[in-house]
C-alpha cells in the first residue's frame, strides 16, 4: 500500500506529511535522524522517503518517538527492529512506548468521535493504516538527561499533556521545532486550518496540553513541523497563542 506524502525542506529537516500523519528526517551529513515513523501500514512510505531525499535506511542513527500513539510509533516500531536502531523518547513515555498501558482511544471509545465532520471516512482510513495495532516498541529508552548526540542535534522540550510524556523536538541549526501532537495544524476531523491543539478527545490530559502550550511558546524558531497538518512559519509564541485562541473556542 502506497500514501502519497509532501516533503517540505527547512535547513536540514525535512517534514514529510501525509493525508492523515508526519514524520520528519533530520540530515547530517551521510547520517539522518528519524523522528516518528507513521503508522504501521507507513512502513513502504518511510523507507520511500528516505530514498527521496538521497538517503538509504542504513544512514539512520537514530529514531526519535514525539509519544507513543500508534500513528507515530506503528512504522518507527517495525523499521527500528528491521534496522536494529536505537529508538529513544521522553523518560515519562518509556512505559507507554513498552505498551505498559496505553494512554489511546481504543474501540471502545472510537465511536465517541463519530459526531465530528468527517470522523467516519477518518475512522476506515485509519483501521486500513493499522490504526488499531497494539504492538510497542520494546528497544525504546529514556533520552538521556544531558540531553542527545545525534544527527542535527535534537533538543528535547517536554510537552506533556497529549500522553504524560511527549516530547517535541527542536532542531536549532534549522530553526525547526518538530511538535508532534503537543500542537498540530490540521486534522481530517477538525474544521480548523492553522496551528490548534488536537481535537479534544485525542488528548489525555486536555489542560495540561494547554498549559505546555507554554514550553513551546518559548522555543526560538521560525518553522513549525507538526505530527498532523502542513509546516507552519511564524513565530512559535504566535503558533501557541494561535492554538490557545481555538483551544478557548472549542467546546467543552
Ligand atoms: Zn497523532
Amino acid at each position: 500500500m502506497t500514501t502519497p506524502y509532501t516533503i517540505t525542506r527547512v535547513g536540514d529537516a525535512y517534514h514529510v506529511s501525509t493525508e492523515h500523519v508526519n514524520w520528519v528526517l533530520v540530515e547530517d551529513g551521510h547520517d539522518l535522524t528519524m523522528i516518528d515513523g507513521g503508522y504501521p501500514a507507513n512502513v513502504t512510505d518511510v523507507e520511500r522517503s528516505v530514498r527521496e531525499i538521497g538517503h538509504q535506511m542504513g544512514d539512520v542513527r537514530a529514531m526519535l518517538l514525539t509519544h507513543a500513539h500508534v500513528d507515530h510509533l506503528g512504522g518507527l516500531a517495525r523499521l527500528a527492529a528491521t534496522y536494529d536502531v536505537d529508538v529513544w523518547t521522553g523518560p515519562v513515555e518509556v512505559a507507554h512506548a513498552h505498551r505498559e498501558y496505553l494512554q489511546q482511544l481504543g474501540p471502545l471509545q472510537l465511536p465517541l468521535l463519530l459526531w465530528r465532520h468527517g470522523a467516519i471516512a477518518w475512522l476506515a482510513d485509519i483501521m486500513r493504516l493499522g490504526g488499531t495495532d497494539r504492538e510497542g516498541v520494546p528497544q525504546a529508552r529514556a533520552y538521556p538527561t544531558a540531553g542527545l548526540d545525534l544527527p542535527g542535534a535534537p533538543v528535547p522540550v517536554p510537552t506533556p499533556g497529549h500522553t504524560d510524556g511527549h516530547t517535541a523536538y527542536h532542531l536549532p541549526a534549522s530553526g525547526v521545532l518538530v511538535s508532534g501532537d503537543a500542537l498540530i495544524t490540521g486534522h481530517a476531523v477538525s474544521r480548523v486550518n492553522g496551528p490548534q491543539l488536537i481535537p479534544r478527545g485525542f488528548s489525555h490530559d486536555r489542560r495540561v496540553t494547554v498549559d505546555s502550550l507554554e514550553e513551546i511558546a518559548e522555543v526560538d524558531a521560525g518553522t513549525l513541523f507538526p505530527g498532523h497538518g502542513p509546516p507552519w512559519s511564524g513565530s512559535m509564541r504566535e503558533a501557541a497563542e494561535l492554538a490557545r485562541a481555538t483551544a478557548n473556542l472549542a467546546r467543552p
